[in-house]
């Protein structure tokens, strides 16, 4: 098998809706190539950009790869804010519904045998997941309290040696939300995750 994304879904990747630079999302694969094989978990789907790439790398690794959200976007994305993207709002609700998309990204890949689709706000499915993960990217709300709670529900699962990647990590706060490099730190400091590599505002972690 490739391990490079092929052609085809690099190029149905760029078409997805989303929020990753194409160098991230290389990373990104890397970083999920590089874990054990295992049950992966995405936090944040979205339409699934970031989704083809660590399905992909999924299907490569003999692993499965969960990707979890509710679908009604985060606050960036709600009527008013810098990131809302009318034509994703449901006619009869009013609300944003990425999941329809979602659905639509994955079967076009073909990804539907190592892609399996939660739908759920991170603290209903925090009540009920008890699957060790080989892989963790945090990438859904970036409030601090739920950065917070994502990191603190879903990386006590990681097994040792297993890879936690972060978006959206700005140092700088003139670059950026804090909440997932606060997450960094707490992975990095207390929790003994180190740093094995970074791309953009992506960093790549790994479980003592
Ligand atoms: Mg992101």
């Amino acid at each position: 098998m490739p391990r490079v994304l092929p052609e085809s879904l690099r190029a149905q990747a760029a078409a997805t809706k989303g929020f990753l630079p194409e160098d991230e999302a290389q990373a990104l694969a890397a970083a999920a190539l590089s874990a054990p094989a295992g049950t992966w978990l995405e936090v944040g789907s979205y339409c699934g950009k970031s989704t083809i790439w660590l399905g992909w790398a999924a299907a490569q690794r003999d692993s499965q790869l969960v990707t979890l959200d509710h679908h009604r976007g985060s606050e960036e994305n709600q009527p008013g804010w810098e990131w809302h993207d009318p034509t994703l709002v449901d006619v009869e609700t009013q609300r944003l519904e990425t999941l329809p998309h979602l659905r639509r990204t994955v079967w076009r890949a073909h990804l539907e045998d190592s892609v399996s689709i939660v739908v759920a706000d991170t603290r209903q499915a925090a009540q009920w997941w008890n699957s060790p993960l080989t892989f963790l990217f945090l990438d859904g709300n970036h409030t601090e309290e739920v950065a917070q709670h994502d990191y603190a529900a879903f990386a006590p699962f990681l097994v040792p040696g297993g890879v936690l990647a972060v978006h959206d990590v700005f140092e700088n706060p003139a670059d950026g939300g804090q909440p997932p490099w606060h997450v960094v730190q707490r992975a990095t400091g207390e929790d003994g995750f180190e740093q094995t590599g970074r791309c953009g505002s992506l960093r790549v972690l790994r479980k003592p």
